[in-house]
Order: C-alpha cells, then structure tokens, then sequence
C-alpha cells in the first residue's frame, strides 16, 4: 500500500443542530476535524497508509483526536502531546445551502510546541507522498521552517510533494499568505487549489503562467458543484462534479485530495482520477460533519458507479 504524510493541527469541532447565525443554537453535536486530518482519514479510508504529524493538548479532547484517528488506522506515532496547551476547538455555522463558516479557539495552538527539532530526518522514510495544507503554515508562526524541513528531506528522498493553500484569511492576511506560499510552490508537483483561492492568490494570473513560473507539475482547481479542471503543462481537462444535494461543504476539498492523491499515486490517468475525487468531494458536501461522509473504496466506487450497491 501507498503512505502519505502530513503535518497539521486537529481540532474538536462543534457542530450545529440547526443551520443560521450562531447566536441562535441552542446546542452542538461533537466531531473532529482540521484539514491536515481529514486528509489524512480520508487517504486511510481508500486503502492507504497515512501518517500524522501533529501535537495536541494533553487534555480531554486531545485523548478524543488521538483515540479518534488511532481508530481510523492513522499512524499516530508522530502525535505529540503537550500539557502546556489546550487542545484546538472550532464551531461551525451552516446555511440554508450547506455552506459553512468557522468560529476558530485555537490560539495558541498546540503545535506552537512542534518545533524543528521534533522532526527526525527519518520520518518520511517510508513515505510515498508528502501533504502540505496551507492551515499548517497559517497556525503557527514556526510552522512554516518546520514545513521547510519536511519539503527539503522529501526533496532528498525524491518524494512528490502535494500542496493545499486552504487558504484562511481568519488567521493571516492574503500578503502574509502569499509570501510563505511562494517559498512552498517550487518545491510542489500538485497544487490543489479552490477556484476563488487561486484568484485571490495569483490576482489574474492565468492556470498556465504560475505553473510555468513555479515549475508545477499539475495544478488541479476545484469548483465546488461546477467539478474541477486539472491543467498539466501540456494538457487540460475538466471534469462535472456528481449531481447533489450539497447539505454541509466542508471538507469537500480535503476529500477531493485525498481521492486525487490516492489515485495519482495508484497511476490512473487523469480523467480517472476526476473523476474519484469529484465523487469523494461529492459524497462529504452530501453529509453533515467534515469527514463522516469520507468514503472508503468501495463507497466511492459504488456513488460513481463502477460497482453495484447490493443492500438486501
Ligand atoms: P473547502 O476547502 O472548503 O473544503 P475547496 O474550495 O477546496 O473547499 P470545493 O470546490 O468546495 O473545494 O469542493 C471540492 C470538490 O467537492 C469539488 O471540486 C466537487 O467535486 C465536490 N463538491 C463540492 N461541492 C459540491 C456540490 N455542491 N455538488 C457536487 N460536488 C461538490
């Protein structure tokens, strides 16, 4: 089997009973989440290894995250713990649509006591695929040498490298973000990125410029119900997304890249590899949580319609 790794913050996430404006729930469903982890749950549903690089509260809710992805077969070997911090906590806002808004606690966060040096050289040893979210380097500001770190031993090791600016404007601005992301952009061979986030990033650079300048080897857009289109240096292709009834959208990127990574290192062509990703971020946008709807194989396979749905 094919492993990943990823390095990133969990976070308890609160989700609400009902959908409009905070102020007016009453009460909240407890879940987990955070990009870097859905990721990683949702490479281990379809059938890989992934590794989790992380630091959580020696708290409560740190025991929940941790004993939640141990249970999702995540290799938690690399999870610190810490008793300084407490554990990330986050509360969602859902509309009418299904699209969502975040209410952040996570500051400090935990990963404030990841540093450099807990990074041993041998972590990406056995390593087929290095994930790097743009929340890791908007969460701390050390995160971004400590990602460094992790790209340049891929780099030695020849390991491709996939990139989700994710970007979050609740916790740097848009100059800040650019400024880091430019240091990861040579260094990625996928950069996955939401269409109004490839705007306000590259503001009128076109697809084929910025993979040109940075040297990409694919740049795959996500367009929420409009699907996605991948560019490679020499070839575009655009793919429909499912046609759904979209009741909570986060996550649906994470799981889209984790089904693109899953079959990009699985060697499907690219029409294919749409074609499971658009189903993967299809099956979270139907499902309230942020990873609950992250399929396993054959989940996936069954929604786009490659096997059979035997259910009596
Ligand atoms: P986020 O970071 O908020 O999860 P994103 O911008 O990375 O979002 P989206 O484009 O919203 O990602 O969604 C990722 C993929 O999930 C889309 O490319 C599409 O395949 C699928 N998807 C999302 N929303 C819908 C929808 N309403 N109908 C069908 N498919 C959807």
């Amino acid at each position: 089997n094919k492993r990943i790794a990823t390095i990133g913050d969990a976070m308890v996430v609160f989700n609400p009973s009902k959908t409009g404006p905070l102020r007016f729930v009453p009460s909240f469903e407890r879940a987990v989440g955070g990009a870097e982890l859905n990721f990683a749950i949702g490479v281990t549903r379809l059938d890989m290894e992934a590794k989790w690089i992380s630091c959580i509260g020696d708290d409560e809710f740190g025991k929940l995250i941790y004993n939640f992805a141990r249970g999702e077969g995540i290799d938690v070997s690399h999870v610190l713990r810490t008793p300084h911090i407490p554990t990330s906590i986050y509360f969602k806002e859902i509309r009418e649509d299904g699209a969502g808004k975040s209410f952040y606690y996570r500051n400090p966060s935990p990963l404030l006591e990841l540093t450099e040096d807990c990074i041993d050289e041998s972590v990406l040893d056995d390593v087929d695929l290095l994930h790097i979210s743009g929340v890791y380097l908007a969460v701390c500001k050390h995160n971004i040498q400590v990602a460094l770190k992790l790209i340049a031993l891929a780099q030695a090791k020849n390991i491709p490298i996939s990139f989700d600016p994710n970007l979050r404007l609740k916790l740097w601005t848009i100059e800040d973000a650019r400024a880091v992301y430019e240091k990861v952009y040579p260094s990625i061979n996928l950069l996955l990125t939401g269409q109004d986030e490839f705007e306000l990033l590259f503001e009128g650079r076109t697809v084929k410029d910025v993979q040109e300048s940075y040297k990409i080897d694919e740049i795959i857009v996500k367009k929420g119900e409009q699907g996605a289109t991948v560019y490679t240096t020499t070839e575009q292709h655009d793919r429909e997304a499912f046609s759904i009834r979209a009741i909570d959208t986060v996550g649906a990127g994470d799981a889209f890249d984790a089904a693109y990574v899953y079959s990009y290192l699985n060697g499907y062509d690219i029409p294919e590899r749409l074609r499971l990703a658009n189903g993967a971020g299809a099956l979270v946008a139907m499902i309230k949580g942020d990873n609950e709807g992250l399929p396993s194989l054959q989940e996936l396979r069954q929604f786009i319609g490659d096997e059979k749905l035997i259910e009596r």
